[in-house]
């Protein structure tokens, strides 16, 4: 592990020649075990249609007896009906003075085809000081690291004053009907994966286009995943005798005023945090626009100039958008039904009940009937207490001297809707920074930095260490 002076990682150069890119050779032990474990965890394919968690945590699990965890601390549990979507649940045995810490983590990536990549999506490629392949951001490096880390830890002889349980679970992708993967795990396992709190992923951090690190992200709070269908129905005829009444023009309106509407402002803790930090790394306009939503009352062309980012936008409201649409029946008939989806992404104390509401407000049309598709998942943001924020300054400022920590609130959604909704907080952290286009994270040519993998596996191993106690 290099330690990096300051914030500037100046430019792909030094990334060429660092040792660890394109070269293995260079690694330590702990840096050539996880590479290894997250190259074989990558060429498991674990997308939902072709793929097999179980062949993935059953390859976790014997890395981990191998690395001297006991048999019975490792288990592989699919759900009944369900024999390739297995999880893996790992207990690292501390002196229980404290209640464990999960480690939490999914094995199933977002289908990816050949055809489309430019490489092998499910053959791990090292080049040009990256690693390519599906999952290898979401979320295999950070499960690959965290077993990694409990092997060394094994290695070195460490007890900490909690259980360590890595959780590595399957359908994490599937939205919103996870139930093989993490909501199995807390309905029928409860008492196996019951910890104090949780680490995720949603964290991270974030390079610029030039490599240098801008912040490194703790991630605490997620918005809520809600959809809904909205539907028109008419009796239809003859499309040569048209009338105004038709529905595909009611709904079609309703859209557009959906389209131009924008939920509330509004701030939480987190979402507070993060524009205070940001205004500070932030320069010009964007800084002072920060600091301007954050006065009482916030600044209204602010906020409108912040929104044109879509991060901000949804990081401080409520947003619902059409994903799909689906209306009528033949060329030369009036259309009998016109349907839409909207995915909305709540913020996370907003009361679902009430956007529905404003939906129905903003549509403005009461033949514009609206269903939610099913029952929110709600997830009110874990505090940032002083016990979780002071670890991860701490080795953030040990790893990137200079680099802030910023709290952020994450727009999707994760397994740690489920662990919150639980009781169980849950904090996006990895110490993987990435690049600012998403790094193909569900996209093609998925990829995260070489130096980003093994950073991450130190942030993670010290930080773990930190929360854990002991010796
Ligand atoms: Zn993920």
């Amino acid at each position: 592990m290099r330690t990096i002076r300051g914030a500037v990682w100046a430019c792909l150069g030094a990334l060429l020649s660092a040792p660890a890119a394109g070269q293995t050779g260079a690694l330590t032990p702990a840096q050539a075990e996880l590479r290894e474990i997250y190259r074989e965890l990558v060429e498991i394919n674990t997308a939902d249609s072709a793929g097999d968690c179980t062949a993935a945590a059953q390859a976790l699990a014997e890395r981990l007896k191998a690395g001297g965890l006991p048999e019975r601390d490792v288990q592989v549990i699919a759900p009944l009906g369900g024999p390739k979507k297995g999880n893996l649940v790992a207990r690292y045995r501390g002196t229980g003075a404290k209640k464990p810490i999960m480690l939490l983590g999914h094995l199933d990536v977002v289908e990816a085809k050949r055809e489309d990549w430019e490489r092998d999506p499910f053959k791990l490629v090292e080049e040009n000081g990256y690693f390519y392949a599906r999952g290898a951001a979401d979320d295999k490096a950070m499960v690959a690291a965290f077993a990694a880390n409990l092997i060394r830890y094994r290695r070195e002889g460490y007890r900490p004053e909690r259980d360590l349980i890595q959780v590595a679970t399957c359908d994490e992708e599937i939205i919103p009907s996870n139930f093989s993967g993490i909501v199995y795990l807390l309905k029928h396992h409860r008492s196996l994966i019951d910890s104090e709190f949780a680490l995720n992923e949603g964290g991270g951090g974030l390079l610029d286009k030039d490599g240098r690190y801008l912040f490194l992200a703790i991630q605490a709070g997620e918005k809520v995943f809600q959809t809904y269908l909205l539907e028109v129905t008419n009796p239809g005829g003859h499309s040569s005798l048209p009338v105004k009444d038709n529905a595909i023009t009611h709904l079609a309106a309703g859209l557009a005023r959906l389209g131009a509407y924008d939920f509330p402002f509004r701030l939480s803790a987190t979402t507070r945090s993060y524009f205070e930090r940001m205004s500070r790394i932030a320069r010009g306009q964007t800084a002072a626009d920060m600091q301007a939503i954050l006065r009482e009352p916030p600044d209204a062309e602010a906020i409108a100039r912040l929104a044109a980012t879509p991060y901000n936008n949804s990081a401080f409201r409520t947003t619902c958008v059409a994903t799909m649409l689906d209306a009528g029946h033949a060329t030369n008939a009036l259309p009998q039904r016109a349907r839409a989806t909207v995915n909305c992404r709540i913020l996370p104390r907003e009361s679902v009940a009430e956007v529905q509401r404003t939906l129905a407000r903003v549509l403005a049309d009461d033949k514009i009937r609206v269903t939610p598709t099913h029952e929110p998942t709600l997830s009110p943001p874990p505090p940032l207490t002083r016990e979780i924020l002071g670890p991860v300054e701490t080795v953030g400022a040990q790893l990137w001297p200079g680099v802030p920590v910023v709290p952020t609130l994450l727009p999707g959604a994760t397994d740690g809707r489920f662990t919150i909704n639980a009781g169980i907080p849950t904090y996006g952290m990895s110490g993987m920074f990435r690049d600012p286009d998403g790094s193909g994270v569900h996209g093609l040519n998925e990829r995260l930095r070489v130096r980003s993998l093994y950073e991450g596996q130190e942030f993670l191993y010290r930080v773990v260490k930190r929360y854990a106690g002991g010796r």
